[in-house]
């Protein structure tokens, strides 16, 4: 199995020692590549800092015919690429593709709002003393952007990255997660094809300790890291001086509120819940982790959600009927498998779920949990759901606020009074009526609160985030 190459700005390279991608469903190797040496890491750098005032200048139709152009080469190789991010990290080929699908959108609308992205025209005249002036304000690439990904999202989470530093002109040196690069140089393999400027990205694999120079190298003003909260926290602690994004983990909850009662609503929420608390096995920041009943649809709400996770299919996750794959290593699902043994012992009833197999970790739904429990107060980052009743919908939003997280919610209501009541009072970055917390686009601002994060995504707010204002007051106009 030859390395697979990843890129020193825009330039295919090998570098030093070796790094081998395994499955994490049975172990076998799946991929390798190498790690940039120290003069590779100084000549991305060099470069990414050499380019920026050239790529700043890029104009619109450069910088979106690029975006257009890996949007278009992804959804060619829609299949080699899902197939690669499952081999890598282990969800099911079904959860890949859709991996893939959302790449190939985020690069297609980056390349409208890079034909867009035009500042803005004020009119100072509101001011007697300032009659006759207004002023022009464009937005400025802040510099290179380093960016630094986790391995729940091998493709997108780098995708989050790329696409608004090509969309407003900024270079880009991308750390992809150690467990999972193979995703990330298959980007660079496609980036390289378009006509970017040298120097406006690199893909470097690198063990954790390397990325930590990369934080405080100056000549890369912008960090943007998603991943876990003490990796985020040191990150911050690090580049005070910087401009630090953080996407951070979670604990994401759902209410099923009062009027959410028919037959249909009930086995609706059940099938969406069962879902997303084990789509990418629970390895997503948005994944359904907990779920407040109001009480009097309880009794009518947990058979129905029991009987949707059973319905789920665990397993191989190469194979097209699939639901829910292993987790990442057998670490992590040994993690997992504690964190419940930790609950039962502690009270709680498994209803379906809790018998672990290697890397794998079936669904697993508990109730009766104390809410001191790790699977309530941290992020399980596992397919584990833990459902309780509530006497109303007030006492679920304070359950869901309970947290010392605060990403996304899903409010199960038709009310609008009600909708409007979880918009104002739940500590989160999105509040998603009708449905569960486990949705993200790109035109929507995408980040959370308290220690889930500091700091938005999503294309515009990364666009926004990469530059600053910068004002020109024309007098006499
Ligand atoms: P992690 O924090 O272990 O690693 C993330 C990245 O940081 C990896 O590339 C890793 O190599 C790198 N890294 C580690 N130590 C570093 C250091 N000292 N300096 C610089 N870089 C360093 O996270 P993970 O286990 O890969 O991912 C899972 C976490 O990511 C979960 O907590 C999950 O919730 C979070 N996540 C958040 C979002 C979001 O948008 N909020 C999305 C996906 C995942």
């Amino acid at each position: 199995m030859e390395p697979r190459a990843f890129y020193v700005a825009g330039r295919p390279a090998h570098g030093e020692g070796e790094l081998t991608v395994t499955h994490p469903y049975d172990g076998r190797a799946v991929g390798r590549t190498t790690l940039a040496t120290a003069d590779q890491v100084e000549a991305a750098v060099a470069a990414a800092a050499e380019v920026s005032a050239a790529a700043a200048a890029l104009p619109a139709h450069a910088r979106a015919a690029a975006l257009d152009h890996v949007s278009r080469r992804l959804a060619e190789r829609a299949d080699e690429v899902a197939a690669l991010i499952t081999a890598e990290n282990g969800k099911p080929v079904k959860w890949a593709k859709a991996e893939v699908g959302r790449a190939v959108s985020t690069f297609r609308w980056a390349a409208e709002e890079a034909r867009r992205f035009s500042g803005e025209l004020q009119r100072l005249d509101t001011d007697p003393a300032a009659t006759g002036r207004i002023a022009l304000v464009r937005r400025v690439p802040k510099g290179p952007v380093l960016g630094i990904a986790p391995f729940n999202f091998p493709l997108n989470l780098v995708a989050h990255k790329v696409a608004p530093a090509i969309a407003v002109g900024a270079p880009i040196v991308v750390k992809p997660a150690p467990a999972t690069p193979l995703s990330a140089l298959l980007l660079g393999e496609i980036l390289a094809e378009t006509d970017l400027p040298e120097g406006m990205f690199s893909v470097l694999p690198l063990p954790n300790e390397r990325a930590a120079d990369l934080v405080t190298d100056p000549r890369l003003p912008v960090v943007s890291f998603t991943g876990s909260g003490p990796v985020g926290a040191a990150i911050r602690r690090a580049a005070p001086d910087k401009h630090v994004t953080l996407e951070l983990g979670g604990n994401a909850a759902a209410v099923i509120c009062e009027d959410w009662a028919s037959d249909g609503d009930l086995t609706f929420a059940a099938h969406r819940i069962a879902t997303f608390s084990n789509y990418q096995a629970g390895q997503s920041c948005i994944a359904v982790q907990r779920v407040y009943v109001h009480e009097w649809l309880y009794d009518g709400f947990l058979p129905r959600l029991v009987a949707a996770v059973e319905e789920l299919r665990t397993g191989d996750p190469t194979s097209e009927l699939t639901d829910v794959g292993p987790l990442v290593s057998v670490e992590a699902a040994e993690r997992v498998e504690a964190w419940v043994d930790e609950a039962v012992a502690a009270g709680a009833t498994i209803e379906v779920g809790g018998r672990r197999n290697g890397a794998t970790y079936p669904p697993t739904v508990l109730s009766g949990v104390p809410s001191t429990a790790k699977v309530c107060t941290e992020e399980v980052f596992g397919p584990v759901l833990v459902v309780a009743p509530v006497t109303d919908d007030r006492a679920g939003f304070a359950a869901v606020n309970d947290s010392a997280y605060g990403l996304q919610a899903g409010v199960f209501t038709h009310n609008l009074q009600t909708a409007f009541l979880a918009h104002r009072t739940l500590e989160v970055g999105g509040v998603i009526v009708g449905d569960v917390p486990s949705y993200r686009a790109d035109q929507m601002p995408y980040g959370g609160v308290k220690g889930s994060g500091v700091g938005r995504e999503g294309l515009r707010s990364a666009m926004d985030d990469y530059t600053e204002p910068r004002v020109m007051v024309l007098t006499g106009v």
